[in-house]
């Protein structure tokens, strides 16, 4: 009898879903005149960053969102960038400011989120965005775009988090710490790990839900998950491969080869929660043009 495979919970399926039902939106809001735009600002020419990019860009095309890319030089001043964003934020064109990270040593990354207007943060990084998801579900409004790519895709595959042990290994203020508090939102029971961790395979190995942010490939192995468990690789690693043409591949942050035969449930990486965070990026947008036009 051939070994039993975790379900793939597949990313781009949820995600070209998702994309569908915007298209739709966007359609109506062209029939009332509101054009979306979102603009994304580039600093430098991180080539990890322009892929990122390319990948956004694409998917405003896709849904008829206008995208507008706005390139600065490595060198640009804290001061200039924080202008260019006084500048975005009274546009009255632009519904979403996007400021692709990570940015060079010399500006403050915090000064340079907290400056967008919280109503255009189509991240959800800002400190007004985060602190409403804090109050409880029904405050989420531009929510972190990864922890909302995460509930969408459980939501599509009707896995219930409702008084689930979920565990969460990874608590960056992008991912670890927001999909904690937006699962607490939704009644599951939440421990979040981190490197200061003790016991780090007791915690992830009785989770019904195993989410795993950290950067570190192939980190959490089949030894660490619960039979049956659900497991969320948001890892993205570049890991050398001299059979592949650029020298590397991308690999999560779980051994997918093998919890793949004990999990119930698992996401691909790629493929899994990287499609998700771009489709939420792009519903992001068309929640800040609807908020921007008084609609919701
Ligand atoms: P980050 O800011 O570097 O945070 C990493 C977290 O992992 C930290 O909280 C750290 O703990 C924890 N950690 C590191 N080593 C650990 C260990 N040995 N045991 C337990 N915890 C450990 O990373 P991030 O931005 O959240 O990203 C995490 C991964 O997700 C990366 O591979 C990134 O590329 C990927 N990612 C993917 C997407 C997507 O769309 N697919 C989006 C965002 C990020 P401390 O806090 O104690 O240092």
């Amino acid at each position: 009898m051939e070994p039993q495979q975790a379900q793939i919970l597949d990313g781009k399926l949820v995600a070209e879903h998702t994309l569908q039902k915007i298209m739709h939106e966007v359609e109506g809001l062209k029939s009332k005149n509101i054009c979306p735009k979102l603009s994304i600002i580039l600093v430098g020419e991180n080539p990890a960053s322009i892929s990122y990019i390319r990948q956004k860009r694409k998917s405003c095309e896709k849904v008829g969102i206008i995208d507008d890319q706005i390139n600065f030089s490595e060198t640009i001043s804290e001061k200039e960038l924080l202008n260019k964003i006084k500048e975005l934020n009274k546009d009255n064109s632009v519904h979403g400011i996007l400021v692709q990270l990570p940015l060079p040593k010399h500006i403050n990354e915090r000064k340079i989120i907290e400056a967008i207007n919280p109503v255009k943060d189509v991240d959800g990084f800002h400190p007004v965005n985060i602190g409403k998801m804090f109050l409880g579900k029904d405050y989420e409004e531009l929510s972190p775009c990864t922890p909302s790519g995460i509930i969408k895709i459980l939501e599509y595959y009707k896995i219930d988090v409702v008084g689930k042990e979920i565990t969460i290994v990874g608590r960056s203020n992008i991912v670890g710490k927001p999909v904690s508090t937006m699962l607490t939102n939704r009644s599951a029971t939440v421990t979040t790990c981190h490197s200061k961790t003790k016991d780090l395979k007791f915690h992830t190995s009785r989770a019904d839900i195993l989410i795993v942010a950290i950067g570190r490939a192939n980190f959490i192995t089949a030894d660490m998950v619960k039979e049956g468990a659900i497991v969320i690789d948001v890892g993205m690693n570049r890991v050398e491969d001299p059979n592949s043409k650029t020298n590397y591949r991308l690999t999560g942050d779980v051994d997918f080869e093998n919890i793949v035969k004990k999990a119930k449930a698992i996401t691909p990486a790629p493929g899994g929660c990287g499609p998700m965070t771009v489709a939420c990026l792009i519903e992001n947008t068309i929640k800040a043009t609807k908020i921007l036009n008084s609609i919701i």
